[in-house]
C-alpha cells in the first residue's frame, strides 16, 4: 500500500483555546517501504498515526491510500498499539484471531495463515498459554501476529518497544523487523527512540516539536538490506543517528 500525507494539519481544542498540533505535514510511503517517524514527546505522532488510520479528521490537507483519500477507519491498516494489550484472560489463540472474529471472518485460509505465522515465529507451542506465562518480547510478537492476521497491508506501530527493557528491545526489534520484511508489509514506525529508527527503517522523518512539521527526511541509503543489529554495529549508523540528534536537539 502507499500513504501520500498532503499538508496535514490538525488543531485541538483545549481549556487555553486552540492547540495547533501538526503543521503542513507532507511526505510520503511507497508501497512495502518501511518509514519511521521520530520526534519530541507531544509534536503530534500519534495524531498524525490516527489520522491515517481514519480515527482522527485533519483539520486541514488530506491523506491518501493508494491514491485515494482517508474518510474514515479501515481493514486494510493494522494498528499496533504501545502496549501490546493483549487480553490477559483469552489465550494466546483467543488473542491472535480476535481481529477475524470481530470481522467476523475466521475462514480457513485466515486460520490456516495465522497457524502458519505461530509456527514460523516461535509461538505454536504456547496457543494455549496465557499473556502472564510469555516473556514481554513473546508478547510483543503475539501483538503483532495479531495485527498480521488480518492480513492489512499497511502495519502502523506506535512506540510499540517502549515498555520493553533495552536488552529486551534489540532482539524483539530484530524480529518485528525480520517479520515485516518477510511479509512484505509496508510499515509506519512511530518513535521517540533515534536508534531504533535508524536501525529498522528504509528512511526516517523527523518532526519538529509542537506543532510537528517535516524537519528533516534521512533515506539511510548505506544501511539498506542489512538487519537492525548489523546497522548497530555499522560506522554509518552513529553519524545518522548524531545528524537526526542535532536536529532533534535544535528543535523547532
Ligand atoms: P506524540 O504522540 O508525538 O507524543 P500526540 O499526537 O499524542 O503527540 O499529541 C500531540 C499534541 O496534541 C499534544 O500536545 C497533545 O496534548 C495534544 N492532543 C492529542 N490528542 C488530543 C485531544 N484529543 N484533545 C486535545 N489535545 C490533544
Ligand atoms: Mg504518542
Amino acid at each position: 500500500m502507499t500513504v501520500q500525507f498532503d499538508q496535514i494539519q490538525k488543531t485541538f481544542q483545549s481549556p487555553d483555546g486552540e492547540l495547533l498540533a501538526l503543521k503542513d505535514v507532507s511526505f510520503s510511503v511507497e508501497e512495502g517501504a518501511f518509514v519511521s517517524i521520530v520526534g519530541p514527546s507531544g509534536c503530534g505522532k500519534s495524531t498524525l498515526l490516527n489520522i491515517l488510520a481514519g480515527l482522527e479528521t485533519p483539520s486541514g490537507g488530506r491523506v491518501l491510500l493508494d491514491g485515494v483519500p482517508v474518510t474514515g477507519a479501515t481493514d486494510r491498516i493494522g494498528y499496533m498499539p504501545q502496549k501490546d494489550q493483549l487480553f490477559p484472560w483469552r489465550t494466546i489463540w483467543g488473542n491472535v484471531t480476535l481481529g477475524l472474529e470481530i470481522q467476523k471472518r475466521k475462514n480457513s485460509g485466515d486460520l490456516c495463515r495465522i497457524h502458519c505465522l505461530l509456527e514460523r515465529y516461535g509461538l505454536s507451542e504456547f496457543q494455549k498459554s496465557l499473556p502472564a506465562q510469555l516473556s514481554g518480547g513473546m508478547r510483543q510478537r503475539c501483538a503483532l501476529i495479531r495485527t498480521l492476521a488480518t492480513d492489512p497491508g499497511l502495519l502502523l506501530l506506535d512506540e510499540p518497544f517502549s515498555a520493553l527493557d533495552y536488552q529486551t528491545r534489540l532482539t524483539v526489534s530484530d524480529d518485528i523487523h525480520t517479520i515485516i520484511r518477510q511479509e512484505g508489509k509496508t510499515a509506519i514506525l512511530v518513535t521517540h527512540d533515534i536508534s531504533e529508527a535508524i536501525s529498522m527503517s528504509d528512511r526516517v522523518v523527523v518532526l519538529s516539536a509542537r506543532p510537528g512539521t517535516v524537519k528533516a527526511v534521512h533515506p539511510l541509503d548505506e544501511l539498506h538490506g542489512l538487519t537492525p543489529m548489523a546497522r548497530r554495529d555499522h560506522p554509518r549508523f552513529h553519524r545518522y543517528f548524531n545528524e537526526i540528534w542535532k536536529e532533534l536537539e535544535l528543535g523547532a
